[in-house]
């Protein structure tokens, strides 16, 4: 059996952690398996889908290098939806309801009133060709509800283990609107059997939905004349790293303002593939590594805890691993043609690639730097090496060590001051061989 998964946005908005990390497990888990990553774009919803949504997706997905073997735009597969639907309404699982929201709403209460379930009382169900036409005769369209069987509807989630709803509980679906569109229950049901896809991978919040569109399956499985229904993998929630709901800015910070805020594919990659698993978060950039390790029995089924601090741990890490290889063309797309010791002896101290440019400064001209005070700025200057090497920097600073008595933070931490502009960054004695004789100088003498 081929595995088939499906990664499914709807094109009415941009993608967010939350639906990346479904997109992650289901491309992870088709190229464990060796299987086929379909991307399918929801696009039912016509007035809410807008094209640059969908480019952005794509975009996005091909960032994060998740590559899909096959895609779909359900706005294009009308005809078939059409023909499931005459299917559905031709076997009675399907009928036409003509109640009014209002008329829906005295209903509920009335049932509420009375200490009873508010499940849709099948009012449409009742109604004779006669009735029917009557109402179409006073203007009223038809929507279209999904008869369940009210019954317990079970299945083995790769992440949830056994689930069971009882659909007898619940209203019948509407599947088909008043002017004709379709809600998402149906057409994802029906790619799902014509696309033949194995197992269906996304967030817990469609467990509900589950129950509903299993009887679907099963109802257009004659249909399809396909007996095997595919199997599902609800993953948990994201909560903030404080266990609440996770934050506004982070809930719906966009791939795209991640992208601008300087975090790496692979970091985002690394991050949600483990993110909420019993493997520790690491920044694995080989993904190799993360597609061997993907399972869902290592997911639990407890609400993630999605914390940015982790995410920007990866990336840093990450950019600390980075080769000059894979560096270089990078620097030079933002204009810095340094070499690999440039690179090696900066990269330790990055969070976001962009860092990068405040160490290019440093080591070339631009950088606002503390001035020595007037008895080390002396002695600094005198014992200044006339040519730099590797030694340099143990050799000055010993010598201004002897000259001034000054030894360990307050000797370095005014000469890194002086020489960088900051307390913190790398080596000194590969750093200055970067800035050069001449710079140096130039900034102990304050000119
Ligand atoms: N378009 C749906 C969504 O974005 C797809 C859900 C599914 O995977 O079945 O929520």
């Amino acid at each position: 059996m081929t595995i088939k998964v499906r990664f499914a946005p709807s094109p009415t908005g941009k993608l967010h952690v939350g639906n990346v990390r479904a997109a992650l497990h289901n491309w992870l888990f088709a190229s464990k398996h060796k299987g086929v990553f379909v991307l399918r774009i929801d696009d039912t919803d016509l007035a809410r889908s807008t094209v640059e949504n969908e480019d952005q997706i794509e975009a996005d997905l091909e960032w994060l290098g998740l590559d899909w073997g096959e895609k779909y735009n359900q706005s294009k597969r009308f005809e078939l939806y059409d023909q499931c639907a005459d299917y559905l309404k031709k076997s009675g699982r399907l009928y036409a309801c003509y109640d009014t929201q209002d008329e829906l709403d005295r209903r509920r209460k009335v049932q509420l009133s009375r200490g009873l379930p508010p499940v849709y009382d099948r009012a449409g169900l009742a109604l004779s060709q006669e009735d029917r036409l009557g109402l179409e005769s006073e203007g009223r369209r038809p929507h279209w509800r999904f008869k369940l069987e009210g019954k317990r509807v079970a299945w083995n989630d790769h992440v949830r283990g056994h689930c069971e709803v009882d659909t007898s509980s619940m209203s019948d679906p509407v599947l088909i609107r008043e002017d004709g569109a379709y809600l998402y229950t149906l057409p994802s049901v029906v790619d799902d059997l014509d696309m033949k896809i194995t197992h269906v991978i996304r967030g817990e919040d469609h467990v509900a939905n589950t129950g509903t569109q299993l009887e679907i399956f099963e109802a257009l499985s004659g249909f399809f004349k396909i007996s095997a229904l595919p199997e599902f993998a609800h993953m948990s929630l994201l909560v903030g790293g404080d266990g609440e709901a996770l934050s506004k800015r982070l809930g719906s910070m966009s791939l795209m303002q991640m992208r601008d805020e300087g975090i790496e594919p692979d970091a985002i990659v690394a991050h949600l593939a483990r993110l909420g698993t019993s493997d520790p978060l690491e920044a694995i950039a080989d993904r190799d590594v993360l597609i061997e390790g993907q399972d869902f029995a290592k997911l639990g089924r407890a609400p993630a805890r999605y914390d940015f601090q982790d995410l920007l741990r990866i990336n840093a890490s990450l950019l600390h691993n980075l080769s000059f290889e894979k560096a270089k063309p990078r620097l030079s797309a933002i204009g810095i043609e340094q070499g690999e010791d440039f690179w090696v002896c900066v990269r330790a101290n990055l969070t976001y690639f962009h860092d990068v440019i405040e160490w290019n400064d440093i080591v070339s001209a631009k950088a606002e730097v503390r001035p020595l005070d007037r008895s080390l700025k002396e002695a600094a200057i005198a014992s200044l090496p006339n040519e730099f090497d590797d030694t340099s920097w143990k050799q000055w600073t010993s010598a201004i060590s002897d000259r001034t008595g000054l030894k360990g933070k307050s000797l370095f931490m005014p000469l890194r001051l002086c020489l960088t502009g900051k307390e913190k960054g790398p080596d000194m004695a590969a750093l200055i061989l970067l800035i050069g004789r001449d710079l140096v100088q130039k900034r102990l003498s304050g000119t």
